[in-house]
């Protein structure tokens, strides 16, 4: 190794899904939302004009931070964006996790977490999922320098009882607690209600799933004014223009547009729904997914052939290496035709490996 590689910060870093291009491909592998983005998401980014575009945006992004404020019932200054919550999620481990405790996640959880903590040498402990893939509370009542998970969990898909998260709040009044609510909207409770109470929850969001905008990079997080301000603060000390005026003005008008939200994640509630009983007739097993994924293995057809099956298909799903489960697959629910041409090929699939 020479002089100057060894003073280099050395991570390894996190490997998203695939993004392949194929025209006839069935996109299942990293939770995009199958639908377009809002008309008037469409129309807002006709209107911003490409002129405005020598000008730097407005560096607090006023306008998205006001929509959100609005459509959360919060005060403005309760919210802090990012570009995607990947943005808002990495600064929140800088600003918040700062301690010589151990911060704790899952064992089996977003697989973004620990590169983060390993980037900013922030100690970490994975408490184990129960057997049913499970977050124990009680392992979360233990000294620790901060907490994280997502609720729903990713990419088991199961939600924790708001009185659960409750209750590790109760036990952590002295560490931030973040829960990661990227997947929420499809049929989940948001510990959003419990912000006021407890100044050291914070709650990050994306525009990624249920907004239809994984392509524009828009996270949020809502907490108390303090916990803002901290953020704001990190965020000042990197990179001021974090949000493009493009992005301020398309995620304004998506929060705008709220009955085609809704219908939206109520579409893909229900094809994931219907998706849960053809995977049954499958055999397939699974936990039951409040999110737009589904998590799921199959007693005789191992999940890596299976995945290198789907590959050839041109329909493409996630399989993760991690030991605990690599015989499951991560299913994104897309449009019913995508998932019936899924069914199509799994029956056909089924017969063979039965023959
Ligand atoms: N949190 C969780 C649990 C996720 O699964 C993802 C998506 N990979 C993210 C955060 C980040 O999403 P984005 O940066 O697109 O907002």
């Amino acid at each position: 190794m020479s002089e100057w590689e060894k003073n280099v910060r050395k991570v390894e870093p996190y490997t998203p899904g695939e993004q392949p291009d194929f025209t006839d491909m069935i996109k299942l592998n990293t939770n995009e939302n199958p639908y377009p983005p809002s008309p008037g998401v469409i129309q807002a980014l006709k209107e911003t004009a490409a002129d405005s575009l020598r000008l730097y945006p407005d560096p607090a992004a006023s306008e998205l931070v006001k929509a959100l404020a609005g459509y959360h019932n919060v005060d403005p200054d309760q919210v802090f964006v990012g570009v995607g919550s990947d943005d808002v999620l990495a600064m929140s481990f800088l600003a918040f996790f700062n301690s010589k405790k151990p911060v704790l996640f899952p064992d089996i959880t977003y697989s973004f977490y620990d590169v983060w903590a390993e980037l900013f040498r922030i100690p970490y402990h994975r408490p184990r999922l129960d057997d049913n893939f499970r977050i124990r509370k009680t392992d979360y009542f233990q000294e620790n320098g901060g907490i994280i998970f997502p609720n729903p969990n990713a990419p088991t898909g199961l939600e924790m009882d708001l009185k659960e998260i409750e209750e590790i709040l109760v036990h952590n009044r002295d560490v931030v607690v973040i829960i990661d609510e990227a997947y929420v909207d499809f049929g989940a409770s948001s510990a959003l209600p419990l912000v006021s109470r407890f100044d050291n929850l914070l709650i990050v969001r994306t525009f990624s799933k249920s907004r239809c905008l994984a392509g524009l990079r828009i996270g949020y997080a809502i907490g108390s004014p303090g916990l803002i301000r901290y953020l704001n603060d990190v965020k000042y000390s990197f990179n001021s223009y974090t949000m493009s005026r493009t992005a301020i003005a398309a995620g304004a008008a998506a929060v705008r547009d709220q009955n085609y939200f809704e219908d939206t994640c109520a579409k893909i509630i229900d094809t994931r729904e219907w998706a849960k009983q053809e995977l049954r007739k499958l055999g397939f097993l699974f936990p039951d997914s409040r999110t737009n994924f589904i998590f799921a293995t199959h007693p005789s057809c191992p999940a890596e052939q299976l995945f290198s099956e789907l590959r050839k298909a041109h329909i493409f799903v996630r399989h993760f290496p991690q030991e605990r489960i690599r015989d499951y697959l991560r299913i994104t629910i897309g449009t019913r035709t995508q998932m019936e041409a899924l069914f199509a090929f799994l029956q056909t699939y089924n017969r063979t490996i039965r023959q």
